[in-house]
């Protein structure tokens, strides 16, 4: 291992710092005893104010977003800079963890202190955002202050209502901010070179390779479909083996090859059939219809279409032979992002000098640099967290693991922010 511009001992301060700020952050909920903090509520507001104090006390400039994100600037050699862009979503799932998005935010203040405190200035400014939901568990859409970064809130997402009927535009309103200040929030292409988030894993990969570090290649792209074989129903009793249409058994013979296949496929797609109903759902009835859904995802479209496409030839075969009806109806898609080659190459050389391994991996669950991707090159730094659980109280990280990861994180960014010929190309 090389030497890191943090010290061991400067890093296992600043861990112990962002440790107790997660502490500190988890303590700002809407219900007691277990963290729930959504986008635009008192509690949002107040954990943005912790955060501008903190940024604050990094040598930052703060301002809060017409979107309710809080955001931070450290200025480069030369004022007014393209800047390379730390962040993460300070928003959660109700009964959250504290790490899954704080985490983020909280060490990218740490690199920007480091900074400051040895008045380091670089080519590119340095700035953080604290996305003010990320979640989407208010009002059922994801996303919010990332895309409000972008300048791509679609035009219906101010009437979303949350459960208790409060438009977007009415929380805007109550959280100070005007709906029709919107696009004030969106960054012009050119001040931003590049995005990165630093983020707990939420699955086990890290854990068994046992390094708490690793890069992220991309985020897995996403299609669900309802599905639904139709059969025949009848008496359990009376009609015999080979005269069903039983429409459960043919979903179980599809179930258990979609599982084969995947495994079998490439070890980075995954397939769920997450729900199932059965009707008429009688002990003594030959099950007639079955509905029942697939998510498959992956980190690379093409896979991705060609697994699905094979998994739904092999269905229609299957409904085919048994003499029963087949169909199936998307209804989500999202296509996998690509992070960037340059970040990521970047990411692994700080990987590499903070534990001494590399390891890269695609993220399974979505983030904030889906939407940044969209504008900017994205690149993620994912940090081992307990057992792969998250958005659960029980969600954990060791203060060693985050102090490695300060080390790392602070490698890339001073190694990026270094490079005077600013502009995307660089990273590419
Ligand atoms: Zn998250």
């Amino acid at each position: 291992m090389g030497d890191c511009l943090m010290s061991a001992d400067a890093a296992a301060q600043a861990a112990a710092r962002v440790m107790a700020r997660c502490d500190a952050l988890a303590e700002i909920s809407e219900t007691a005893g277990q963290l729930t903090r959504v986008y635009l509520s008192p509690e949002h507001l107040r954990a943005n104010a912790h955060v501008g104090e903190w940024m604050q006390a990094a040598g930052m400039q703060v301002w809060q977003d017409s979107v309710g994100n809080i955001c931070g600037r450290y200025e480069g050699v030369q004022p007014g800079a393209p800047a390379l862009l730390l962040g993460s979503h300070l928003d959660t799932v109700r009964d959250a963890g504290r790490y899954d998005g704080m985490l983020g935010v909280l060490t990218a203040i740490e690199t920007v202190q480091w900074l400051h405190q040895h008045q380091l200035r670089l080519p590119l400014a340095i700035e953080i955002v604290g996305f003010g939901d990320e979640e989407g568990t208010r009002f059922g859409i994801t996303l919010l202050g990332s895309r409000g970064i972008t300048g791509t809130w679609p035009s219906g997402w101010l009437e979303q209502q949350d459960a208790e009927g409060i438009s977007v535009a009415e929380a805007l309103r109550t959280a100070g901010l005007d709906a029709g200040n919107i696009a004030q929030a969106a960054r012009q292409v050119s001040d931003i070179v590049a995005y990165l988030e630093l983020h707990i894993e939420q699955g086990p990969c890290l854990e068994q390779a046992q390094l708490p570090l690793g890069v992220v290649t991309a985020i897995n792209g996403a299609r669900r479909l309802n599905c639904r074989f139709i059969g025949e129903a009848g008496h359990a009793g009376t009609v015999p083996m080979q005269q069903r249409k039983d429409a459960l058994a043919a979903a179980a013979e599809w179930m258990l090859y979609a599982e084969k296949r995947t495994t079998e496929c490439n070890p980075h797609l995954v397939a769920t059939f997450g729900t199932l109903q059965c009707s008429p759902g009688a002990v003594n009835v030959i099950p007639g219809e079955v509905h029942l859904t697939l998510d498959v995802r992956g980190p690379e479209d093409q896979p991705l279409a060609a697994l699905l496409a094979e998994l739904l030839e092999t269905a229609q075969a299957i409904a085919q032979r048994r003499g029963l009806r087949f169909s199936a109806e998307e209804y989500y898609r999202i296509d996998a992002t690509r992070c960037d080659s340059g970040l990521q190459a970047a990411l692994t050389r700080a990987v590499m000098q903070a534990q001494g391994a590399a390891l890269s991996l695609p993220s399974g669950a979505g983030h904030d640099a889906i939407a940044i991707a969209e504008r900017w090159p994205v690149g993620m730094l994912f940090v081992r967290c307990d057992r792969g659980i998250s958005h659960h109280p029980a969600e954990s990280v060791m203060a060693q693991d985050v102090a490695t990861a300060l080390q790392a994180y602070l490698q890339a960014v001073h190694d990026l922010a270094s490079r005077s010929d600013s502009g995307s190309e660089v990273f590419q």
